[in-house]
């Protein structure tokens, strides 16, 4: 029997990343030439849509969106060892793979995902589709549906306002989560369906048949 489909986001939802990547992507952005990314505030505006639209908007083009993100890709895979998930997510991750087949579907690169997730001994994750599957969230989105015909809900968890549009527009139900890199109230603008405060809440809103399993009360 196939397990229904659950897509999460990566970075913000399953590794705490944000400064890292932040202070990479700002550094890789000057080294290129594009200027109007200089804060760590520019960078997380740039989630409040598609990343790579955001960026066209400000004057990118494709070959300095393309050295960035590689500069980018680069650095953190030379910071990985200071990378950490989020305290519970590994577990909920694994509670959730005995019954959700589980899709990473991110904007950074598919190796640099499959490395932490490896390193931090994530083992839950069916597939990972990074940005060499495709630039945009929607289409790698609809895909994904495609492929899971007849499922009530297409949860998709995500903690940017880009995230909640994008997962909406591909016929997926956003779910955000308040411990990324957008925070509670932009997520709700954005259209969020449900919140979670915490990991456990994550698992209760998608899975709640395993909550008591993972509580220990079952
Ligand atoms: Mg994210």
């Amino acid at each position: 029997m196939t397990r229904p489909l659950l897509m999460l986001d990566h970075d913000g939802v399953v590794v705490d990343s944000v400064e890292i990547f932040t202070t990479s992507f700002v550094e890789a952005c000057r080294r290129v030439g594009l200027s109007r990314v200089a804060t760590t505030d520019d960078v997380l505006a740039l989630f409040a849509g598609n990343f790579y639209e955001s960026l066209r908007e400000l004057g990118a083009d494709d070959a300095q969106i393309g050295a960035a993100m590689s500069r980018t890709a680069g650095a953190l895979r030379l910071a990985m060892p200071a990378l950490r998930p989020f305290p519970l997510m590994p577990e909920v991750l694994a509670e959730l793979a005995e019954a959700r087949h589980l899709v990473i579907v991110s904007s950074n690169a598919g190796d640099v995902v499959e490395l932490f997730l490896r390193r931090h001994g994530i083992t839950g994750v069916a597939e990972v589709a990074g940005a060499e599957a495709g630039r945009g969230k929607v289409a790698k989105v609809e895909a994904l549906i495609a492929r899971f015909p007849g499922q009530a809900v297409y949860w998709f968890v995500g903690d940017t306002a880009g995230d909640m549009s994008e997962a909406r527009r591909a016929g997926a139900t956003p779910l955000g989560v308040a411990w990324g890199w957008h925070g509670r109230e932009l997520l709700e603008a954005a259209g969020a369906e449900r919140i979670a405060d915490t990991p456990a809440d994550l698992l209760a809103i998608v899975a709640p048949e395993l909550t008591a399993d993972f509580l220990g009360t079952g």
